[in-house]
């Protein structure tokens, strides 16, 4: 289980740890050690230069600490990567320092001061019980992708391999198997405090873990030159070296992957791996998007990012569907404790206010006004607020005087304010996603036809490499898609004339945005029952009495005009992000008829190159973001943006698993 670091401050301002009696780095030489161990040693500095278009290059590394590795690491690609390479640095640490304790260790360098401050803007809450859903991605910058996870190095690294492994295959053989990257460090940072004082993170299990994330000339380096280490990666497929050390030290370690060495077990602790695909991979970079929404439009802008060229097809116009509100809002439900919808609600929605802000997306498209949350059981608003205690800078926990003043209208019930939320306007937002020129956008354009001949899939516009499902209640309509489970759940929202002096998102039962050319937007109505698209009376009389009671300003709002729409939500709201599994998948995973714990350890079936995208719900602003850079990612091979344990959640084959398994006798 992750904890929080105990550090202790030495005489010179710098942090040590209590529990392992060692430094994070050295006062007056940290930095150049950092520089000269990880970056010169894994020949970065040449590495980044060299990349082509679009490239992206990983690092692992082990124990975040104060994450100064990683700021020098930005600080070199910033300046020799071409503007469009991406940087993935991917770290695990089992005792996270907390915000204040970053905050302050990262005081002692000045020259990465600017970066710093990004840092702390985005570093995750530290609280996380669940070494399986510990994993944040942070955007830091628009070609640089920060994936923390916070869990145990080895646990971290062996639950990250979106496919399946053939463990008794070698290396490049199984490269070739997936048709492209599949392994996906190039270079790794081996930090954490030195064997003898930390011998539990240097065990044999981290370093067949490393290398099944390794390719053939995969680099590493790392401080120590500890005997367990060097037979540890011997052992692991890695050929070893001695090199000079840093300073007065005598020595440090580098490593490459070598090839033709074998793929380890997996650990058998993740016993059903039905999320996990062998289905062969195309590096293909012609994409074809069904469904021109919120969902759609995310992923045509993170692949239209990373250099594919996208064809966003829709049988209407852009963002027409659940998407064509005025306003919409960046919500999600967070929860005193720890779950898969709580947890992918946090993961999506910190993901989703960062990415807004990066790309200027609030300020091109609606307004940072950070959301009040008001709370009516005062016991759950304790404990969430207790929880995220220290991190103010997500969420805060306001009496109603805070939250009046924040508001700029009454409130007379506790919030959580989250000041990094806000609201957009979503058709502004897909034509802003959509906006570039690996983007070609094709309206009025319905695609009945999808097959797959000869690793590619023709379709109504041609031939494609990769395509996405992102159609809501349409995607039923693809025979590939009989696996997912949506339903429509309609909604009116209500456009009041404006309150100038609203300031801040404010939710309860239902919403109200702050005002945008003299009208704001109050909803939604919720009718399980119904998927018309008519204007109802009553859902507007049901839309201003809830907005009453978020605050008696709101009591005699004069209503504008309203738009009905249908959600598509699934039966556990969580959306629906992955590739879909074909019919065989069933007999594959039969034995979960007759035993729920069945360990069926084949690599399931899956359609090659086709992914889906829906059942976002009311949320489509909040987790459309998360959701297309995991996408991104299964196209891609980048790392995965959450855990693959968190993934099973969100994941298209879920609802027959669940089936399978109700089945039991
Ligand atoms: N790379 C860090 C930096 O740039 O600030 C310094 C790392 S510090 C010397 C070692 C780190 O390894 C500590 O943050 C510690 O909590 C972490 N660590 C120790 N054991 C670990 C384990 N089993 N898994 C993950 N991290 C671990």
């Amino acid at each position: 289980m992750a904890t929080h670091a105990d550090i202790i401050w030495g005489d010179n301002g710098e942090p040590l740890s209590k529990e392992f009696g060692d430094v994070y780095f050295a006062r007056d030489h940290g930095l150049a050690e950092s520089r000269y161990v990880f970056i010169e040693h894994n020949n970065l500095a040449a590495r980044f230069a060299a990349l082509a278009d679009y490239a992206s290059f990983v690092i692992g590394e082990t124990g975040f600490g104060t994450g100064l590795n990683f700021l020098a690491t930005c600080e070199l690609w910033q300046r020799t990567a071409p503007k469009n390479a991406r940087l993935h640095f991917v770290s695990a640490e089992k005792y996270p320092l907390t915000h204040a304790d970053l905050t302050r260790a990262l005081t002692l360098w000045p020259e990465l001061s600017e970066l710093a401050a990004q840092l702390l803007k985005v570093y995750p809450p530290v609280f996380l019980a669940d070494e399986n859903r510990g994993n944040f991605r942070c955007s830091f910058s628009h070609n640089v992708s920060l994936t923390l996870i916070f869990a145990d190095a080895k646990c971290a690294f062996s639950q990250f391999r979106p496919d399946h492994l053939h463990t008794n295959m070698m290396r490049v053989q199984h490269d070739v198997h997936m048709g492209g990257k599949t392994c996906f460090v190039d270079a790794w940072f081996l930090d954490g405090f030195a064997p003898s004082k930390n011998p539990a993170m240097w065990q044999k299990d981290l370093f067949v873990a490393l290398a099944n994330l390794s390719a053939p000339g995969t680099t590493l380096a790392t401080f120590t030159v500890a005997a367990i280490v060097k037979q540890g990666l011997a052992a692991a497929g890695f050929y070893w070296q001695k090199q000079p050390g840093f300073g007065r030290k005598r020595a440090m370690l580098t490593a490459t992957c070598l090839p033709f060495s074998r793929y380890f077990p997996m650990r058998r602790t993740q016993t059903s791996r039905w999320h996990l695909t062998n289905a062969a991979r195309s590096n293909g970079r012609r994409v074809l998007i069904i469904g021109a929404g919120m969902a759609g439009a995310h992923c045509a802008f993170a692949l239209a990012k990373r250099g594919f060229s996208v064809t966003l097809a829709d049988e209407h116009t852009l963002a027409s569907g659940g998407s064509g509100n005025a306003q919409g809002i960046v919500y999600a439900t967070l929860s005193h404790t720890t779950g898969p919808f709580a947890d992918f609600n946090l993961a999506a929605f910190l993901f989703a206010c960062r990415y807004y802000q990066m790309h200027e997306l609030f300020a091109r498209a609606g307004a940072q006004s950070g959301l009040l949350d008001l709370i009516k059981d005062r016991d759950a608003f304790e404990r969430i607020s207790a929880r995220f205690a220290g991190n103010s800078h997500l969420v805060k926990g306001m009496n109603p005087k805070q939250a009046s003043a924040q508001a700029g209208v009454e409130l007379t019930q506790h919030a959580l304010f989250y000041p990094e939320s806000g609201w957009l306007n979503p058709g502004f937002l897909c034509r802003l996603l959509t906006d570039d020129p690996n983007i070609l956008v094709k309206e009025y354009q319905p695609i009945k036809y999808l097959s797959y001949e000869q690793q590619q899939w023709r379709s109504d516009l041609g031939l494609f490499d990769q395509v996405i499902i992102a159609a809501a209640q349409g995607s039923l309509e693809f025979s590939a898609a009989q696996s997912i489970k949506i339903k429509s759940i309609r909604g009116q929202v209500t456009t009041v004339k404006a309150i100038d002096a609203l300031q801040s998102v404010i939710c309860g039962d239902g919403y109200i945005a702050p005002g945008q050319n003299g009208i704001m937007s109050t909803g939604a109505s919720f009718n399980p029952k119904s998927a018309s698209l008519d204007i109802l009376d009553e859902d507007r009389a049901e839309n201003l009495a809830n907005a009453a009671l978020l605050s008696p300003a709101f009591a005699n709002l004069h209503a504008m005009g309203d738009r009905a729409g249908v959600r598509c939500v699934t039966p556990d709201y969580l959306p629906v992000v992955g590739p879909l599994p074909q019919p065989d998948f069933l007999r594959q995973f039969k034995a979960y008829n007759t035993n729920r714990w069945a360990h069926i350890d084949i690599p399931a079936s899956y359609f090659p190159q086709l992914y889906c995208v829906t059942g976002l719900g009311s949320r489509g602003l909040t987790y459309s973001p998360l959701a297309a850079e995991i996408i991104a990612a299964l196209i891609t091979g980048e790392p995965m943006p959450i855990s693959l344990e968190l993934w099973k959640f969100i994941h298209p084959a879920r609802f027959w698993v669940r089936d399978l398994i109700r089945a039991v006798k």
